[in-house]
This record gives structure tokens, C-alpha cells and sequence, in this order.
């Protein structure tokens, strides 16, 4: 009796992995033909500064609208091209027209996400740098978004791939802090300019007083190394008061706007009050 459930249980198990692999793979192919016919897109989220609320930055943020699914989540085909080698030419069409767009926005700094196999390409730094001469992109206004992980990674130099990046005079964020190791050896070693606390600690500030104080510290950590900081996930007025008394500088989030098209976000910038009102602390522009 147990053998045979154990092996009922086997089966389908071993279906299902079948199934995903078979899904996955499905889909690799279909984020090929996508990327090759031009189907994936930008858009962009602002970044709010929590003194004055003027719109000072904002995150390019791929999007692939599938025919048959839908909208995939970048957290499932960012991954599926990291491994199939995709990522590097879809980042560097990424890049180019990232900067190529910011390049009309004036008075934005532009922040894009690095994945761990452009950054291990050892052609990235001087990409980069071509790419700014390129699009004509003011370098002081691109951040680059990159995650602990991938300074572990012993394969290549982390260290002087940004500082390469850095002698180009771009900025260097670090993307989901708190979700890592958190290394603050890593804060001091690497040439950061801004830490972005994740989104899970900021969705809980009004619930869990662990991560208000993680929060509290690591803004105040932030300050003290110079270093920009900006809370992601912001969903609340709530929340943004919170940071608002910290003097966190800057604020991401839905409550303030939602990442949307380049044509949305430039009629956008042409609306955004530049200072709220006293008492109208609101959902500008979250739609
Ligand atoms: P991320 O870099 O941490 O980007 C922020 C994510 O939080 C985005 O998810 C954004 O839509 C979402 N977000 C913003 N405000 C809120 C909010 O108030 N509440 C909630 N719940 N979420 C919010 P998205 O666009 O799904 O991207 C997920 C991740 O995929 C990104 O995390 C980033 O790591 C990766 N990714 C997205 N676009 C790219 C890209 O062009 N290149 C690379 N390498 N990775 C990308
Ligand atoms: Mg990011
Ligand atoms: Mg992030
Ligand atoms: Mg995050």
C-alpha cells in the first residue's frame, strides 16, 4: 500500500517536473521569437523625492506582453534568458533605449537593472560607455541597479568591472538590499552611491516594528556613508510618512506611481506637481 502510493507519488511528481521543464522550455522560445520580432518593452516607474515630491529618477522595468498568457512577470522570463543567453544582447537593447528615451527627459536620472551575465560579460563597462556616447546621455544620469549576489560571484572582478563603470561616470545602486547577505563589508569595499531597501521590509513598516527599526536603520546607515537611499514597495501614506521622519531620500512605489509606457510617463512628468500641497499628501498619478 505504501509502496504504491509512494510510487503513485513518484509519478506524478516526476509529471509535473516534465510538465515545467516542457512549459519552460515553451517559453524560452516563445521570449526568443518575442525579443527577435520586437515585442518586449519598457516602461518606467518614478522615483519620488520625500522632501520636495518632485519626480527625480525613474527605473526602466522590462515588460512582454505574451499572445496566448499575457503579461509575464520579469521575475519569470528575466531568469529564463539569464540561463539561454538571451540576456546580453536583450540588455544591451535594453540600455540603448533606456538611454536613448531619458535622454528627453532632462532632470530624470535613470536608473537600469543589471542581471549577473551582463555584468560577468567583461565587454560591459566599455558597452556601457559607447552606449552613453551613443544615446548622448548626460552619464552622471545613469544608475546602475546591481544585486549582492552577483559580487560574490568569484568567476570574474566584480570590483573592477564598477570601477571601470564608475571612471565612465555612471552611478552604482545596490538593488534589493536586505534581501541578501546584506554585507555591509560590501557597502564600504564597493564604490556605492545609493542603497534601495527592498520592498519587503517597507510593505510591513506600519505592521512589524522589526522592520520599521531595519528600515530606520539602514536610512540612517545609508546617511552616514553618503550614500543615497531610496525605499522601494511604497503602497501607502503611511509608509511614506514613516520615511518622511527618517529623511529617507527617495521613494518608489505604487502609492506614488506605477511603472507604466514611455508616452504615459512623459505626459506624467508634464503634470506632476513638483510639491504637494500641505495636507494632500496623495496618489499622484498611481493609476
Ligand atoms: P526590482 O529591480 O526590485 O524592481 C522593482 C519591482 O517592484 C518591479 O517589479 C516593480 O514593478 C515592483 N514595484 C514597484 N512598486 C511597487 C509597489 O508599490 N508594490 C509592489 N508590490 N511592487 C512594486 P517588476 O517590474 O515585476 O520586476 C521584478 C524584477 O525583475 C525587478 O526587481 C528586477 O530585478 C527584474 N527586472 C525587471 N526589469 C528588468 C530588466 O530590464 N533587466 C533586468 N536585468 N532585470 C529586470
Ligand atoms: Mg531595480
Ligand atoms: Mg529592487
Ligand atoms: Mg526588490
Amino acid at each position: 500500500q505504501t509502496k504504491s502510493e509512494g510510487r503513485n507519488g513518484f509519478r506524478f511528481y516526476s509529471r509535473e517536473i516534465s510538465a515545467s521543464i516542457e512549459e519552460r522550455r515553451q517559453l524560452e522560445s516563445d521570449l526568443h521569437e518575442a525579443f527577435a520580432a520586437g515585442c518586449l518593452e519598457l516602461h518606467y516607474q518614478p522615483l519620488v523625492d520625500v522632501d520636495s515630491n518632485a519626480i527625480v529618477g525613474v527605473e526602466a522595468l522590462m515588460r512582454w506582453n505574451h499572445p496566448e498568457r499575457g503579461w509575464v512577470s520579469p521575475a519569470v522570463f528575466i531568469p529564463i534568458a539569464e540561463t539561454c543567453g538571451l540576456i546580453v544582447p536583450m540588455g544591451k537593447w535594453l540600455l540603448e533605449t533606456a538611454c536613448a528615451q531619458a535622454a528627453l527627459w532632462p532632470g530624470v536620472t535613470l536608473a537600469v537593472n543589471v542581471s549577473p551575465a551582463q555584468f560577468r560579460d567583461g565587454d560591459f563597462a566599455r558597452f556601457v560607455g559607447e552606449t552613453l556616447e551613443s544615446t548622448g546621455l548626460a552619464p552622471s544620469r545613469l544608475e546602475l541597479e546591481i544585486t549582492e549576489g552577483m559580487l560574490l560571484d568569484e568567476s570574474h572582478k566584480p570590483l573592477e568591472t564598477l570601477q571601470a563603470l564608475k571612471a565612465h561616470g555612471v552611478r552604482i545602486a545596490m538593488d534589493d538590499f536586505g534581501t541578501g547577505y546584506s554585507s555591509l563589508g560590501y557597502l564600504r569595499s564597493f564604490p556605492f552611491d545609493k542603497i534601495k531597501i527592498d520592498r519587503s521590509f517597507v510593505g510591513i513598516l506600519e505592521t512589524d516594528p522589526n522592520a520599521a527599526a531595519i528600515v530606520r536603520s539602514v536610512v540612517a546607515l545609508g546617511r552616514s556613508l553618503g550614500m543615497v537611499t531610496t525605499a522601494e514597495g511604497v503602497e501607502t501614506r503611511e509608509q511614506l510618512a514613516f520615511l518622511a521622519d527618517e529623511r529617507c531620500d527617495q521613494a518608489q512605489g505604487y502609492y506614488l506611481a506605477r511603472p507604466q509606457d514611455p508616452l504615459r510617463l512623459t505626459a506624467l512628468l508634464g503634470t506632476w506637481p513638483s510639491r504637494r500641497a500641505p495636507g494632500s499628501l496623495g496618489a499622484n498619478g498611481a493609476t
